[in-house]
């Protein structure tokens, strides 16, 4: 539980940071989840116990910019969209993902 809290702190860090990047995903209540990528990803507000890093599945391709990759998840429960960034090393084997959940809870 805490880890998905954390997780939404540092995305909007993270929009803060990068305005050139435009966020498509738009968080509403009033209206059901909706993948229109790339265009637009309608998601709930906030992310549910559904929304686990299995159920996320990758929208689309990864994106660069300023030498930050990104793509979107969203959970095929409940279509909660996160926009994902990687670190600065490439590659997803377990050591890199192991070395992501490390980064969020030492975010906290
Ligand atoms: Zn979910």
């Amino acid at each position: 539980m805490r880890r998905i809290g954390s997780n939404i702190r540092k995305q909007n860090t993270d929009a803060k940071a990068k305005r050139v990047v435009r966020n498509i995903i738009r968080y509403t209540e009033g209206e059901p989840p909706r993948n229109e990528y790339p265009k637009k990803i309608v998601s709930p507000p906030r992310p549910s116990s559904c929304c686990s890093d299995e159920n996320r599945e990758v929208v689309g391709t990864t994106r660069e910019v300023d030498g930050f990759k990104f793509c979107y998840k969203i959970c095929q429960v409940c279509g909660h969209a996160v926009k994902f960034y990687f670190p600065a090393v490439t590659g997803t084997s377990v050591a890199v993902k192991e070395y992501r959940q490390w980064k969020r809870y030492m975010a906290q």
